[in-house]
């Protein structure tokens, strides 16, 4: 048989709301069309399994960038218990393999790329692991067209224009290669432009966006970017609506069979997170009866016995806060409703439906725009034992830099305490742009009060995100300030290695012990 469509995946298909390519694919099957999917393809041949296909390909690396999943922060080809549970490695920078791979096989076919490798790397942008600028993944790859973000409604737009031999440029959401500009978009400092200073990089950054009609040069030709598509409630109903068979397929799956997405978006627009260029920094939640109706249809299933594994988003608690007024700040705005009332009264409807023993809330809560009656409603019937949180740092300085310096952990803690007697795990960020020794040290010191740091990274610069900005240019695109940048292997290493030591040294006293006086202030000046 001849597929219409082929989708490439450079991970195992979960068929499943939380795996982009299975809503495509039931999606575009739901539409009328033939899809097929190689996963994880190995080697060459293996992209022409499927044989041609009638329309085109779909390329994507899935969730996660293949240099993320590749190379730990300090830039180590990971080991097998470092592989963030892939069972499979795919090539380094998996979606220019694979589209050359598919170029030397299908010339003539049509390729789509898509996915966080390509929605981050869209334009030029500053790539970690070669330690230099690299050109729009668009050119690199000779693809035909790019989906940035979710791509429903790009993907249903590219195949009814391929169907009908249409051009693919004015597609919202998507970026194309075109030789001149149409009106209406904002020019960015070209490739070459950006190669020259670093303040031109910085002036990008603070262009980039979702809901702009941008384009850049490089070479002889134009990069377009149209900006994203509207996604609505009902949109994103049908999605998540779909029939799912919610198999695990590998250990990264396994205890997410029964996840539920409650909305899409983020308004916390962390500087290291890229979700603000994906998925959006808007608020886009289902409707309570669609997600009920999803429970209720779960309960009937044979493999389920009676425990959610998450009710949630990128964050958990930000269901109900649907609001595009403006394209502002939104968590820093007092028009927004955080009142939590929607996804309080959601939680009470889901947990008492018949079949369901307990409703786990797993993402990350934003606990810095949690009100007390929703923390007691969580710790009360949602949270098994331990609330994981992400305060990310508590130095206030690298805070603002993280964009994160809303409300008070101490007095989070504090709070929770009184309401409960669950545990509190925390997520760190070390050796983010911003952070010396000093604050490195700040923060060991309250690691350890806090004794229950569930995760510690290494900051990772990866493309496009502004914290990515501070750390090529060594300068905050807000304000051109300059900031302090942990480059080398060597203090990154050691940034985190005073927050894993033992309880009972601090690590100030430690640092001074093992660096004498001079080699501390060079590194500090350096
Ligand atoms: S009015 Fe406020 S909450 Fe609404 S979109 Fe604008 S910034 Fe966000």
């Amino acid at each position: 048989m001849q597929y219409d469509i082929i989708f490439i995946s450079g991970e195992k298909l979960f068929d499943h709301s939380l795996c982009g390519i299975a809503i495509l694919k039931k999606l575009m099957e739901k539409r009328g069309y033939s899809v097929g999917v190689i996963e994880e393809p190995k080697k060459e041949s293996d992209v022409l399994k499927l044989g041609k296909p009638r329309l085109f390909f779909g390329i994507g690396t899935g969730c996660i960038d293949s240099m993320v999943r590749n190379y730990t922060p300090l830039n180590k080809k990971r080991t097998e218990i470092e592989r963030l549970k892939f069972v499979q490695t795919i090539p380094d920078r998996a979606l220019l393999v694979y589209c050359n791979w598919i170029k030397r096989h299908f010339k003539d076919s049509v390729l789509v790329i898509g996915g966080v490798e390509a929605s981050l790397r869209r334009l030029t942008h500053y790539d970690y692991w070669d330690n230099k600028l690299r050109r729009s993944i668009l050119l690199e790859s000779r693809a035909d067209i790019l989906v940035y973000g979710c791509g429903e409604k790009q993907i249903e737009e590219i195949t009814k224009r391929v169907r009908e031999k249409k051009d693919l440029k004015g597609i919202a959401g998507t970026c194309v290669r075109s030789r001149e500009v149409p009106d209406g978009f904002t020019m960015l400092p070209s490739y070459e432009e950006l190669l020259k200073s670093k303040n031109n990089f910085c002036d990008m950054q603070n262009l980039l966006s979702n809901d702009e009609n941008l384009c850049q040069k490089t070479d002889k030709s134009f990069v377009l970017q149209y900006k994203s598509p509207v996604y609505t409630t009902e949109d994103i109903d049908e999605y998540y609506g779909l029939d799912f068979t919610r198999k695990a397929v590998d250990d990264r799956t396994r205890g997410f069979e029964f996840s539920i997405v409650t909305h899409r978006g983020c308004i916390g627009n962390c500087n290291f997170c890229s979700l603000r260029l994906t998925m959006g920094s808007k608020i886009i939640s289902r409707s309570e009866e669609s997600i009920l109706k999803e429970i209720k249809h779960i309960t009937t299933l044979p493999h389920f016995s009676g425990n959610i594994d998450d009710l949630g988003g990128p964050s958990a608690n930000m269901y109900g806060m649907d609001c595009s007024v403006c394209n502002k700040d939104c968590i820093k705005c007092q028009n927004l409703d955080k009142s939590h009332k929607k996804l309080i009264e959601l939680m009470k409807k889901a947990r008492n439906i018949h079949g369901i023993k307990k409703i786990f809330v797993r993402s990350g809560v934003r606990y810095d725009l949690a009100p007390k009656d929703y923390l007691k409603e969580l710790v009360k019937f949602h949270v098994s034992g331990k609330l994981k949180i992400a305060p990310e740092h508590v130095n206030m300085r690298v805070l603002q830099l993280m964009n994160k310096d809303m409300g008070s952990l101490d007095d989070f803690i504090k709070e929770f305490n009184e309401l409960s007697k669950c545990d509190l795990g925390f997520y760190f960020i070390t050796a983010h742009p911003g952070s010396t020794m000093k604050e490195a040290h700040e923060l060991a010191d309250a690691v350890k009060k806090l004794r229950n740091a569930e995760s510690v990274q290494i900051f990772t610069p990866t493309p496009m995100t502004i914290s990515t900005c501070m750390y090529y240019t060594g300068m905050n695109p807000r304000t051109y300030e300059k900031v302090h940048v942990p480059l080398t292997y060597r203090e990154k290493k050691e940034q985190k290695r005073v927050l894993l030591l033992p309880t009972n040294k601090t690590s100030q006293g430690i640092w001074q012990g093992i660096w004498k006086r001079q080699e501390y202030t060079k590194y500090i000046r350096r």
